[in-house]
């Protein structure tokens, strides 16, 4: 067990949770302070081209394929808005933590780092649990064929 495990419980029962008014709210913010910082905006109101971007990004959020309980989307391989659109996505994610995500929304911003880390270590942990049934399966194989091979020679 990771020291992760405490923080994100998978074996518990997942619970249906809501994650879309949540990473909306957390667009918008990291929107702002994306667009404050690169495009002269100020607070809330963002210039046209970010406005186009985001309103894009909560249509495509209302329409995840992944429902309510959607990975956050800078972590999504699905990545459903476009190639051009990805990547401003992209884009306005990574610069935004730059351009003091930290500092004007901390919380938001570490809520979002653990949902982040969250994705990455239950991807790691289906990979690894994966890998895990290969081997046993490839360890059954071998020792069927043993087995198999063992019969064979008792026969004669
Ligand atoms: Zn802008």
């Amino acid at each position: 067990m990771g020291f992760l495990d405490r923080f994100i419980n998978r074996n518990k029962p997942q619970e249906v949770v809501n994650n879309i008014p949540k990473e909306k709210e957390q667009m918008r913010k990291t929107f702002g302070v994306y667009c404050n910082k690169h495009h002269n905006t100020n607070g809330e109101k963002l210039c046209a081209k970010c406005t186009a971007l985001l309103s894009t990004v909560m249509i495509k959020i209302n329409r995840c394929p992944y429902g309510i309980t959607k990975p956050i989307c800078d972590k999504c391989e699905i990545m459903c808005f476009g190639s051009q659109k990805n990547k401003e996505f992209m884009e306005v994610m990574s610069s935004a933590t730059s351009a003091g995500m930290f500092f004007k929304h901390p919380v938001t911003a570490f809520k979002h780092k653990m949902s982040a880390v969250g994705v990455d270590y239950g991807r790691q942990k289906m990979e690894d649990d994966k890998r895990k049934r290969a081997e046993a399966k490839e360890k059954n194989a071998k020792e069927k064929a043993k087995a198999k091979e063992q019969a064979e020679k008792d026969k004669k």
